[in-house]
């Protein structure tokens, strides 16, 4: 009988048990080795990464995103805080070496049962009891699926892949166009050593692997890895964030921002507030119904946030060319420090087509 039984040992998985730091943990992973498979950019705020004792993973520190328009206008959004990119294996070792959990790698959870008797995470390899579970396992929300049909809808999704090239560059650059990538975008994110993560991601059903080679073309990339990874990123928006007593963080939970679909500095977040309150729980502080009621309020104040965000979704990725080059070609210095304050205050809403406006009114 654990405190808290974790399925998953991504982002979400790892640090919600870094903050459950009370708690006897049980952390679930199907692969073999921490950190096997890499989906993402991994790019996050170097304060988060440094919190969580994983500063050795970190590759490239980066402060601005340039983002350039179809016709090649360019726009400079500052960052409030340094970002960098990280070498995930590294990132998910460092952070299990500071846990005191216990962690089942090459076990696959399959679902779960919560009941009067209490809950049990079912796996593969016989299942585990817990006064606490939490589904951590990404988009497909194992767990909370298996409690609840049809949790993890199929709209909203993007899918998207990228590879690593020889690309020299400091600044992380977004490309807009549907000559590059039809309602989606394209990116480089460098990771030092003359060497950048170079892909794209859409909202449609599209040859990515082609798409990203014609990609390489156009950045003029004469060297890259033959390998893809990539996967699906849930931007639906917020999934309900406690299904049948199960705290849901994550991309499990929708918690990645629609539009820019940045994941991770959120579950760390959310896997804060979760793991703490885990941690009262085990420490008798709090029952394990008024913890998932404080879960799930925490994570309410923030629906009208990526509401505005999936709204902003909808509109930017259906854009056409011209309308995304004139946007972009007005965004000054300005306006486009106004954009980043308000995403990361977490205040966009219909204000942001107010600022966008006023850029294309030229005031
Ligand atoms: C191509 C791409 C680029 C991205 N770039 C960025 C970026 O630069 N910055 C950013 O903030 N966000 C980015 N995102 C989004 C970000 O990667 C996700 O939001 C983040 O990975 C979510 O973390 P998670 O722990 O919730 O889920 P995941 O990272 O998916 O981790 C889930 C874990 O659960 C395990 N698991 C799954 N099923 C089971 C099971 N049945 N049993 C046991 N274990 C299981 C998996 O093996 C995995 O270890 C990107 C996404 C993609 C696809």
């Amino acid at each position: 009988m654990y405190d808290a039984v974790i399925a998953g040992a991504g982002f979400a998985g790892l640090a919600t048990a870094y903050f459950a730091r009370e708690c006897r943990v049980l952390v679930v992973e199907r692969e073999a080795e921490l950190g096997a498979r890499q989906r993402s950019t991994c790019a996050a705020p170097v304060s988060w990464i440094r919190r969580l004792g994983a500063g050795s993973s970190v590759l490239w520190e980066f402060d601005r995103v340039v983002i350039h328009s179809p016709s090649g206008h360019e726009a400079r959004i500052p960052l409030p805080e340094r970002y960098c990119t990280i070498d995930y294996a590294e990132f998910c070792r460092r952070v299990a070496e500071s846990l005191d959990a216990e962690l089942a790698l090459g076990t696959r959870v399959t679902g779960a049962t919560v009941d009067g008797e209490g809950a049990v995470m079912h796996t593969d390899s016989g299942s585990f009891s817990g006064e606490m579970l939490v589904d951590a396992t990404g988009w497909r929300a194992v767990v909370a699926s298996s409690l609840r049909r049809g949790y993890a809808p199929a709209r909203g999704r993007i899918t998207a892949l990228e590879t690593v090239g020889e690309y020299d560059a400091r600044d992380v650059h977004i490309y807009y166009g549907s000559r590059l990538v039809p309602g989606g975008y394209a990116w480089v994110f460098p990771v030092g050593n003359g060497r950048a993560r170079i892909g794209l991601g859409s909202m449609r059903t599209l040859k990515l692997p082609k798409l990203n080679r014609r990609f390489l073309e156009f950045l003029g990339v004469e060297r890259a890895e033959g390998t893809h990874h990539g996967g699906v990123i849930p931007c639906e928006g917020l999934r309900e964030p406690v299904v049948s007593q199960v705290f849901v963080v994550g991309d499990a939970a929708g918690q990645v921002l629609p539009s820019t679909a940045e994941g991770i500095r959120k579950c760390f977040e959310f896997a804060e507030v979760c793991g703490r309150l885990m941690s009262r729980v085990a420490a008798g502080e709090l029952s394990r119904e008024e913890a998932l009621r404080r879960y799930a309020a925490r994570v309410e104040e923030e629906r009208g946030f990526y509401r505005s965000m999936l709204r902003v979704q909808e509109v930017v990725y259906r854009l056409p060319d011209r309308a995304m080059d004139v946007i972009i070609g007005r965004i000054n210095d300005p306006t486009a420090k106004r954009l980043s304050d308000m995403y990361f205050r977490g205040e966009i809403g219909m204000s942001v087509l107010g600022v966008l406006r006023s850029a294309l009114l030229g005031r």
